[in-house]
């Protein structure tokens, strides 16, 4: 199969959907690729290194689109990539298209197979294509928590290990899931006093288990939730309620309550934001201040590192690229029911049945 690979061209995307690695091994199977030139640029990949892949480079995304049967990208088509799509092509990539009914016409109107990372599913009801971002925003949040909270920034001048003598920082944790589990273990890494909470008993029984000694849990309720987060240093808001809004733990009012300079790294923003006074930022602008608090609300915080966001991308993509291409979208589906999760659309029809409440399309 010829599997084709454009340079991202949404704002800020730095991330490239082929690493060399995969190149190879899709070459290794049979198959054709082409890398539209300096599509692995931000991610620190040369066209040199694709070549040495055995992949081939073509000079525009025109070409890449029009001689692929596979497109294999990171973020949504955009509108002008959407006009180079057609029926029978496969497209594999991050597309949620539940918010986004201009990206669902073009895809139906072009027939394209559509095949949506964040959709892909595994055995243990996780969701693999989205869960190395959370990995990567989990690691994330202490880095730049303890950046927001040196003083220069805005910060109460508080170093995350403390040194002999003088005590740690305190980390509160909402969310113990992959985000709030990452965030955790590095925050307690650097030297904090980590806390982390959750509302799911079960997930408390294995952070228990198998992170006692690094960090606590405590159950989030309403009356702890606020007791942790007046004494903490900082605050990592990990939350998510699959399909909804994130629910909003902290108030205005509350930031009366905590230390002056202390820091909110809103994780959850990309779904809304779990504090009252939470509202997106970008890597350029990342933190503001209110009422003396320091937010950090960075809605694609993988963005900041893209090499090691492309190559953990990449590891999850790589076998189910190799699926596709081997076996051809249908036999591929019918043979994986968690790849299958990951239809979209195919030939003008929508395939997903929560994008098709979403947007009241019949599936
Ligand atoms: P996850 O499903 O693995 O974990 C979420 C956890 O939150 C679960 O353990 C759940 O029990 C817990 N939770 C739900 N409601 C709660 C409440 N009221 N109080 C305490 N805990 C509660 O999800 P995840 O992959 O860790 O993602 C967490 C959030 O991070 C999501 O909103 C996700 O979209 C976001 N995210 C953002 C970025 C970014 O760049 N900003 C990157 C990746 C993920």
């Amino acid at each position: 199969m010829k599997i084709g690979c454009p340079k991202e061209v949404k704002a800020q995307e730095f991330r490239v959907g082929v690493t060399p690695a995969a190149a190879q091994e899709a070459v290794a199977n049979g198959h054709e690729v082409i890398m539209q030139a300096g599509a692995g640029a931000g991610a620190g990949f040369a066209d040199a290194d694709y070549e040495a892949a055995g992949a081939r480079i073509a000079h525009t995304a025109e070409d890449v689109f029009s001689e692929a049967e596979m497109v294999v990208k990171v973020k949504e088509p955009q509108a002008a990539e959407r006009k180079l799509l057609r029926g029978g092509q496969i497209l594999f990539t991050y597309l949620h298209l539940a918010p986004d009914p201009d990206q669902t016409r073009d895809l139906l109107e072009s027939g394209v197979t559509a095949i949506a990372y964040e959709t892909v599913t595994d055995r243990a009801g996780g969701l693999p294509l989205l869960a190395p971002m959370s990995e990567v925003a989990g690691k994330l949040a202490p880095q730049v928590g303890a950046w927001a909270l040196q003083k220069a920034n805005g910060g109460r001048g508080v170093l995350m290990g403390g040194v002999p003598g003088v005590g740690p920082a305190e980390v509160v944790v909402i969310g113990g899931g992959v985000v709030g589990t990452h965030a955790a273990r590095v925050a307690a890494g650097m030297g904090a006093d980590v806390v982390v909470l959750d509302r799911s008993l079960p997930r408390l029984r294995y952070l228990d288990d198998a992170f006692r000694g690094e960090f606590t849990t405590r159950y989030a309720s309403a009356a702890t939730t606020a007791d942790l987060v007046a004494r903490a240093d900082m605050v990592v808001g990990a939350v998510l309620i699959p399909g909804a809004a994130a629910p909003k733990l902290v108030s205005r009012a509350q930031l009366g309550s905590m230390k002056p300079g202390a820091v909110l790294v809103d994780v959850a923003i990309d779904q809304g934001g779990c504090f009252e006074t939470s509202k997106a930022t970008t890597h350029e602008d990342p933190i503001y201040e209110v009422d003396g608090i320091v937010h950090y609300c960075v809605a694609n915080m993988p963005g900041a590192v893209p090499r090691t966001s492309t190559i953990a991308l990449g590891n999850a993509t790589l076998p189910f690229i190799i699926a596709l291409a081997n076996k051809g979208w249908k036999a591929a589906c019918e043979s994986d029911e968690h790849l299958l999760a990951g239809l979209n659309t195919h030939a003008g029809r929508l395939t997903n049945y929560a994008v098709g409440r979403a947007l009241g399309i019949d599936v």
